[in-house]
């Protein structure tokens, strides 16, 4: 019986909290290779193939499926629990500003906020990893891209990642066989792409964590674990139950029939086949303890349908609850050897947080006016982007800031909502009545919205600790953020409304209000762009990291952090891609430190 109760916990190898990206791959590659795992997970069990209301019409939902403060994402949103605000689980600002304010999106079910993400997944390139000893900013990593390159392999051709090799500067190519082909682009991606390209931005497929064919089930597995019948066996069947992509329903319900990736359908189910995972759901960890020698001998948690505090006991344990929620178990796991948390004898428990840059613009293209129907969902989300393009004249410091941006786009028409033909004033000036229903026509998938994700550079200002006073529903301390840009992000910012406001420009379009020179005022609050990732950052030095290149604790030897936590710079590229493969790796590395009895 994978699914267990504090009751009926067994004897593990590893403990690994949390199971999204983070923990869902960590449990995959642990179990695949033969190791006993138990995965506590915080919030409810969760049933893709039987809960995702793929096909379900804005008009069968309340308010027509709009966003409401519970459902920020719209009724249908995979995110059955959580969103900005928890019930019961507050987390504390020591400014509301926008400027200084930290938001924090939480997901609290089976398979975290993979069931939601937006699934674009690039890979960090060679620049991202030494950051410092490029532009003297930040920090490096204590692993280059070669070493982490393989792990990238693994992952893509694990999950299934639609994009193509187009060559570009600090956008490293994938080996043959490991990326699916990108669909098609759409009548508004061309033109953006034709437009961009006038201007100097290169446009190129998106890479996507969608299967735009079936996975090779015969060729992969043995290259995924070579050497493991057992594994390649249950891989294999594993991946003939996940369908290719039908290019019609919104990917942020989730997909039951598994052609994107969630943690609930690619990582879980062929983990939980192996016979070595059990899974506990609705248990909040909120303490490492160690036993004699200073190791970690495992966990408490609070079971949320008593209310009793229960304990689980591994050789190792690996926190994979999210960057924040993992640096927080750290945090509130004092003892009279480590009174400031565990695994913080450097002092940078907590310290260089970071979210992606964000601004958007957005526009209005008379060119994509009334065009014949086609379909022009896809796979959901993008299916074009422009990675950053301007290395050489940054690093000359001809810009102004130190880090770029990618861009990601969306134009066209998909199922009509609530909001499609909201807010059109600025076009129509105000018509009702039959002109407006011929006005909403016409502007309808003549839309397109650009959205920059630029990298911030970790600053001392930015981190959380321990609130001292305020505790959660189950008296358990919450975190306590502090959150500063930098000119560095504040003036990228600025950049995007510039660039983005001279694409529309260059499609003949025009710009939905202001174009902020301000980057201030431009940029989106700390958090909201919800790639928050730092912490427990990774590095060469005890003196000033928590954890090793393996995301391993210098304090604590088998105590691992597989999450975000441990990045020690945020690349433009989305962190997710890269949190399974330092996973991936993390694993490998406690396995062989397993095998040779040395944890
Ligand atoms: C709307 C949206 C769009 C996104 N788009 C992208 C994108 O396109 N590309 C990209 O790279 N990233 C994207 N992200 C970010 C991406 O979802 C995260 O980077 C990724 O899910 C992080 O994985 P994780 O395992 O660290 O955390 P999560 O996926 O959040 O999983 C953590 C799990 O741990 C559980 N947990 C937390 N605390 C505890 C505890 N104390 N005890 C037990 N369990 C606990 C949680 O309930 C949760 O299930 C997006 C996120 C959102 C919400
Ligand atoms: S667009 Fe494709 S991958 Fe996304 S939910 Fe629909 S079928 Fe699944």
């Amino acid at each position: 019986m994978p699914f267990v109760t504090p009751q009926t916990l067994g004897e593990y190898d590893v403990i690994v909290v949390g199971s999204g990206a983070a923990g869902g791959q960590t449990a995959y590659t642990l179990a695949m290779e033969g190791a006993g795992v138990l995965m506590i997970e915080a919030g409810r069990n969760y049933t893709p193939e039987s809960e995702t209301p793929m096909f379900h019409a804005p008009h069968l939902a309340p308010l027509r499926g709009t966003s409401t403060p519970d459902k920020p994402f719209g009724f249908h949103d995979a995110t059955v629990d959580g969103g900005w605000q928890v019930p019961g689980e507050p987390y504390v600002n020591t400014s509301e500003d926008d400027a200084g304010r930290f938001d924090w999106w939480r997901a609290r079910m089976l398979g975290g906020r993979t069931n939601h993400w937006g699934r674009y997944s690039f890979r960090n390139g060679p620049y991202d990893f030494k950051p410092k000893s490029r532009d003297g900013l930040g920090f490096d990593w204590p692993l280059g891209y070669e070493e982490l390159a393989p792990y990238y392999d693994k992952v893509e051709m694990l999950i299934g990642v639609y994009g193509a090799n187009d060559g570009l500067e600090n956008t490293p190519n994938s080996p043959p066989g490991c990326l699916l082909p990108p669909p098609k682009p759409r009548v508004s991606d061309l033109l953006i792409a034709d437009r961009a390209k006038r201007l100097g931005i290169p446009v190129v497929a998106g890479h996507r964590a969608v299967l735009t064919q079936a996975l090779d089930h015969r060729n992969l597995p043995r290259k995924l674990h070579p050497g493991n019948a057992n594994a390649q066996a249950l891989l294999a069947a594993h991946m003939q139950r996940r369908a290719a992509c039908f290019w019609a329903t919104p990917c942020g319900r989730g997909c039951s029939v598994g052609a994107n990736y969630q943690s609930t359908t690619v990582h879980l189910p062929p983990a939980l086949a192996t016979g070595k995972l059990d899974i506990l759901v609705n248990a909040m960890v909120h303490e490492v303890f160690l036993g004699k020698e200073g190791k970690a001998s495992g966990v408490r948690f609070v079971d949320k349908a008593t209310g009793s505090t229960g304990e689980a006991r591994a050789r190792a344990v690996c926190l994979a609850a999210s960057a924040c929620e993992s640096v927080r178990i750290l945090l509130n796991s004092k003892g009279a050897r480590h009174p400031e948390g565990l695994a913080n004898s450097s002092g940078k428990l907590g310290r260089y947080l970071m979210d992606t840059v964000g601004t958007s613009v957005q526009g209005q293209v008379p060119l994509l006016e009334d065009l014949p129907p086609h379909n022009e969902d896809g796979a959901s989300g993008g299916h074009l982007y422009a990675p950053w393009w301007a290395y050489g004249e940054q690093l000359r410091g001809k810009l102004g800031f130190a880090r770029g941006y990618h861009i990601e786009f969306q134009g066209g028409r998909t199922m009509p909502s609530m909001r499609t033909a909201a807010g059109l004033e600025w076009l129509t000036g105000g018509s009702y009545g039959h002109r407006f229903k011929q006005d909403a026509r016409r502007y309808f998938g003549s839309m397109v919205n650009f959205d920059g994700r630029g990298e911030m550079i970790p600053n001392e200002h930015s981190r959380c600790e321990i609130d001292p006073v305020v505790k959660d529903r189950w008296g358990i301390p919450v975190l306590r953020f502090h959150w500063q840009w930098s000119e560095h992000e504040t003036r990228q910012a600025a950049h995007m409304q510039k660039t983005f406001a001279a694409i529309i420009g260059a499609m003949g379009g025009r710009v939905r209000g202001e174009v902020l020179a301000d980057g201030a005022k431009a940029i989106a609050p700390g958090g909201s762009i919800i790639h928050e990732v730092g912490g427990a950052i990774m590095g060469d030095d005890p003196r000033s990291s928590v954890t090793n290149g393996y995301g391993q604790a210098w304090d604590v030897p088998n105590l691992f952090v597989a999450d975000g936590a441990t990045f020690p710079s945020n690349a433009d590229k989305n962190p997710t891609l890269t949190i399974m493969a330092l996973a991936w790796r993390s694993a490998d590395h406690l396995l062989e430190r397993m095998r040779r009895r040395e944890l």
